[in-house]
């Protein structure tokens, strides 16, 4: 499976904010943006003007570091969007919202959405009472997602990250299992993200 090898924080530093790659060290001091908040690289203090083009890559960028998805599958779930009712920016940004490695994430299961992606793939987790180890799947409304039999002892479900939960989903930390209320909605995305940035640049 392809994935990101790049250190996390350069790419926070490149993005110019904070994109919680790293679970708790991003609450901290040591966050490399709150000790050098301008990009990496020989040049990344000198980079002053961005372009029209500039200005859309970065959005699509940061969009894609903060979910942990690639270009070739980014592109993929944007051309979903596209063919879906309603704006394709906002569209775009519920099918991130809706991938099975982010509920897991958001429900508190894992300190960042890398982690998350990885319990996945050990195949940890059931939606509706069936194995599911796919992070980049969809789910939808009413799915059930919880932690297997198997899986209950390990320690890393014993010591759960607390999270505020956002209102699209339910979670009981007690039985280790949660589901999908209701698909996202624009305000329920706390990225800071124009996706019309996105929309344009693809549509170039
Ligand atoms: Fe980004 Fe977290 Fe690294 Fe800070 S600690 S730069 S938020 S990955």
């Amino acid at each position: 499976m392809a994935r990101y090898t790049e250190a996390s924080c350069r790419l926070c530093r490149r993005e110019g904010e904070k994109l919680f790659l790293k679970g708790q060290r991003c609450y901290t001091g040591k966050c490399a943006i709150a000790r050098r908040s301008f990009a990496p690289g020989q040049h990344g203090q000198g980079r002053k003007k961005v372009s029209e083009y500039g200005t859309q890559l970065r959005e699509k960028q940061k969009t894609k570091r903060f979910y942990g998805v690639l270009e070739k599958q980014f592109r993929k779930t944007f051309e979903r969007a596209e063919h879906m009712r309603g704006k394709t920016g906002e569209n775009l940004l519920q099918l991130l919202e809706m991938r099975m490695d982010n509920i897991v994430y958001r429900m508190g299961f894992a300190g960042s959405r890398s982690e998350a992606r990885q319990l996945v793939t050990h195949g940890h987790f059931t939606v509706n009472g069936h194995k599911m180890d796919i992070p980049s799947a969809t789910l939808k409304s009413g799915d059930q997602i919880e932690v297997r039999e198997s899986s209950r002892k390990s320690l890393k479900f014993q010591e759960l990250e607390k999270r505020n939960l956002p209102a699209w989903l339910t979670f009981d930390p007690e039985a280790l299992k949660g589901s999908v209320v209701q698909t996202p909605g624009r305000e329920d995305v706390d990225i800071e993200v124009n996706e019309t940035l996105i929309v344009e640049l693809y549509s170039k």
